[in-house]
């Protein structure tokens, strides 16, 4: 086997020393770190079974409905696959990021592995500057939610067969004809990775490089990371997912595993490739989602509907009211469910304009934090200042991406037993602890700025995110000043 350990040794290597593994709890990260190091070899059968499974969820439902002797088992299985879908699936996976960082996307996900197996024996060929541009993953997101609505994906078996097929072809396509053995599609294209990736910063794993360089993150083909991480300088959790390959605990070169306090990296994310990317997506992925979610529970979008109806009809443009193809919007006659040309432009206008509105009011928000914060001795000139910021809105976003995409399952847990004051009370406990958090979030990034009060209030409250703290302290990235030495503190 390769000695993937000995690609990512630095060139102009000293002596190597041995690395200090810190964090919380290193034993258990190195036992966790062995195990997984041990058997990664068989991770591929874990592949090949979600591989099965996945299939079976997304496309048996729509089978068995295509044979009409087969109701009752149609029915059964469509519940069971739906309800594993966007009750447990979809929630679970994205709050494991929080846990467990990206390890759906490096262990389980049967899209990304099979868009990895493709690759061997497709073409190879240059990954094009359209896939490498940050905005595309944020387009393909945004693209996917709001066709998830209108097809009726939550709701129908074909709907379901039909997004996510696509996306499954898509990355099956991508990974077959680009890249030279690495994960094109889940680096820089898929929707799902994007939203895993971005919120994996606030989680507890992290991967680290035992002999860092200085530099900061690049973009890199010639590296043993199927997500095209170059290994000794890499400072961000985003792109990595956790498939172990440039781990060798024997080594004193190469990544090893560390667990760290949620939101550490977030709270100090001048150290790790914060950029304007992620924070546009936090923005315009929160407004989409919450437009998503308000078309279905508002009158006012009701009305909205009547009124601009009865505008179309004044202007005798009938063709908005023929129902589009299935592929685009609903179309399911017997279930009495027709959406028509004119409710697809409509539920997307309305999504974009909540995506526009939420955007807007982020970003002028957060623009007047970062001049604020200019004006109160902050050390960030105002785009990184802006940028930093943008980071706190983190946790809100996630708990709104989970009410309003991942809806069922606190359907599933209403069916569990809990009324309905209750599921209220946990979705209202959620949005406040991330509202506290992303406060705390703000709080110490303005620290790291070293806007005066915020950093003295942190200092006497001993609040200062010690473990990131303490590991920029140690080692500085070039260019960095430490917290400690910042102008406004001495
Ligand atoms: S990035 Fe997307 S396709 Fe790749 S492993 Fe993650 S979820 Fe799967
Ligand atoms: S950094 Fe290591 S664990 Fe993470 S994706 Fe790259 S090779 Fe895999």
């Amino acid at each position: 086997m390769r000695d993937i350990a000995a690609v990512s040794r630095p060139r102009l290597s000293g002596i190597a020393q041995p690395f200090h593994r810190g964090g919380f709890l290193p034993p258990v990260a190195a036992r966790i770190e062995a195990f997984f190091v041990r058997y990664r070899h068989a991770i591929w059968l874990v592949h090949a079974g979600m591989f099965v499974v996945f299939l079976s969820l997304l496309f048996g439902p729509a089978v068995l409905k295509a044979s009409s002797d087969n109701a009752n088992a149609f029915g059964a299985f469509t519940a069971f696959a739906n309800g594993a879908i966007w009750s447990v699936w979809f929630p679970l996976v994205f709050l494991s990021v929080i846990f467990t960082g990206r390890s759906w996307c490096g262990l389980l996900c049967p899209m990304g592995a099979a868009s990895a197996w493709v690759n061997k024996i497709g073409p190879k060929l240059a990954i094009p500057a359209w896939v490498r541009w940050p905005g595309t993953p944020i387009i393909s997101f945004l693209v996917v939610t709001v066709w998830a609505h209108t097809t009726g994906a939550r709701d129908n078996a074909e709907a379901i067969a039909i997004v996510f097929g696509s996306i499954f072809i898509a990355a099956v396509a991508l990974g077959f004809f680009f890249g030279r053995n690495k994960r094109a599609w889940c680096r820089h294209m898929c929707p799902i990775g994007l939203l895993l990736g971005v919120f994996s910063r606030i989680g507890v794993v992290q991967f680290c490089a035992k002999r860092p360089e200085s530099g900061g993150d690049t973009w890199v083909e010639k590296t043993a990371c199927p997500t095209m991480i170059n290994l000794n300088r890499k400072t961000e959790s985003r792109h990595c997912i956790e498939c172990f390959r440039c781990v060798s605990p024997k080594s004193k070169a190469g990544l090893y595993l560390r667990l760290r306090s949620p939101g550490e990296e977030v709270a100090a994310i001048r150290e790790h490739n914060g950029n304007l990317s992620e924070v546009l997506f936090l923005f315009t992925g929160t407004g989409a989602s919450l437009g998503g979610f308000l078309w279905l529970v508002l009158d006012s979008y009701q009305a909205l509907r009547t009124a601009i109806g009865d505008w179309v009809i004044d202007r005798e443009w009938y063709w908005l009211g023929e129902p589009g193809p299935m592929w685009l919007m609903a179309v399911y006659p017997h279930e009495r469910e027709v959406l028509r040309w004119f409710d697809f432009f409509l539920i997307s206008g309305y999504m974009m304009s909540w995506m526009a509105i939420i955007t807007a009011a982020l970003v002028a928000a957060t623009a007047g934090a970062a001049w604020l914060a200019r004006r109160a001795g902050g050390d960030a000139p105002f785009g990184r200042g802006f940028i930093e910021l943008g980071y706190q809105f983190l946790p809100v976003a996630m708990v709104s991406l989970l009410l309003g995409l991942g809806g069922d399952l606190f359907e599933a847990l209403g069916s569990l037993g809990l009324g309905v004051d209750e599921v209220s009370l946990i979705k209202g406990i959620l949005f406040v602890g991330a509202f506290l958090w992303g406060l705390r979030l703000g709080w110490g990034l303005l620290a790291r700025q070293g806007v005066l009060a915020s950093a003295c209030w942190h200092r006497r409250a001993g609040f200062l995110y010690c473990p990131a703290r303490s590991a920029v302290l140690s080692s500085p990235p070039r260019g960095i000043r430490p917290f400690s030495q910042s102008r406004r503190l001495r």
